[in-house]
């Protein structure tokens, strides 16, 4: 098996998932004859998020390449997470202070984890922190952000606030989009809906403020458009903004390239009837097959994986 949750260790804060849960089960497995190599890297390119390599993902360790793991085993099952995150292409993006959120969070963790990085802190400590993005991510940082001292943590989303119960139009059994409250949004902070980014404000290269407005949603041929409202421009003073706008796919060069995987639309490892990838080695499971999604259905697609791939051999 190539990768193993990274995000559960480096991704979720502490204050979430006691990290002690995931050495259990490591060593468990480890009794049961899993044999686990760190700081191996499969394929030709770098994969850790952030250029800094916060992930630990940095380049450093072993390569092992995409040949060399089909020559040597029967069946390769890839479950190398989807970590593309998404950025903004937006005027001022240079300024120093503007963070990926696994950058930030990843480091905290690591350092938390008594990790000699050997990186510079990304810390919130005595700052102006906004988190752009209001899903689980954004609120991972809010709480970080507050854990390390922040002066205040805003965080914008561009999308409209949630009704608080279920919409008539989404019944049981369809999911409800309502507004989702965690203890970390609980513990301080302002929260912002229908907020769209247009800027990132700097003097000498260092982050002051971003500008934004608000927008308006409607609804055409039944997608929801987004529309500026005229004049409602506003700036929100700014020293560190946290990027927490959600993954797009799996990373697509280095094993995915080098196993000369297909891709479905969304960007993900195409999987066909149960895990099989279009290489006739190996299958995929997890985030890399479905997105980013939770921790319970990686753990349910590795176990359906490993099952049927028992099967199969
Ligand atoms: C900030 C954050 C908070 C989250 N909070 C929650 C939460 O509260 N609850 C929840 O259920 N889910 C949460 N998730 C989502 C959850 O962590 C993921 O859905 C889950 O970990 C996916 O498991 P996976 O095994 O598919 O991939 P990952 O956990 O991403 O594991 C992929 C592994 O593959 C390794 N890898 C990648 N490329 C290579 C390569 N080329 N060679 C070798 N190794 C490689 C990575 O280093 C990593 O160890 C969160 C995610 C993030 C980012």
């Amino acid at each position: 098996m190539a990768g193993a949750a990274l995000y559960v260790r480096y991704g979720i804060p502490d204050f979430k998932l006691d990290k002690s849960f995931i050495d259990r089960r490591i060593k468990i497995m480890e009794t049961e004859g899993v044999i686990f190599k760190t700081g191996a890297r499969i394929g030709s390119a770098r994969y850790g998020f952030g250029a800094k390599g916060a992930d630990g993902g940095n380049g450093s360790g072993s390569i092992i390449s995409a040949k060399e793991l089909e020559s040597s085993f029967d069946l390769v099952l890839l479950t190398i997470g989807a970590r593309e995150p998404r950025d903004v292409t937006l005027p001022g993006r240079e300024n120093s202070g503007i963070v990926q959120a696994l950058d930030f969070l990843s480091l905290q963790n690591r350092i938390l984890g008594g990790e000699n990085t050997g990186l510079e802190p990304i810390t919130a400590y005595g700052k102006r922190v906004v988190v752009i993005g209001g899903g689980d991510t954004g609120s991972d940082c809010v709480g970080t952000a507050n854990r390390q001292g922040a002066m205040r943590v805003t965080q914008i989303e561009v999308l409209p606030k949630p009704p608080e119960h279920r919409a008539d139009a989404e019944p049981w059994p369809l999911w409800p989009k309502v507004l989702k409250t965690s203890s970390s949004h609980l513990e301080g902070g302002e929260r912002l809906w229908s907020i769209n980014t247009k800027a990132f404000i700097g003097r000498g290269g260092k982050l002051e403020a971003i500008k934004a407005c608000r927008v308006d949603w409607t609804e055409k041929d039944g997608r929801p458009v987004m529309s500026e409202v005229p004049g409602s421009d506003f700036e929100i003073g700014a020293d560190l903004v946290l990027l927490a706008m959600g993954f797009t796919h799996v990373v697509q060069n280095g094993a995915v390239a080098d196993f000369g995987l297909d891709l479905d639309e969304r960007g993900n490892i195409r999987t066909r009837g149960s895990f099989h990838t279009s290489n006739p080695k190996v299958w995929a499971a997890g985030d890399s097959r479905n997105g980013a999604s939770l921790v319970v259905r990686a753990i349910a697609d590795g176990r359906a994986a490993a099952e049927a791939m028992v099967k199969a051999l």
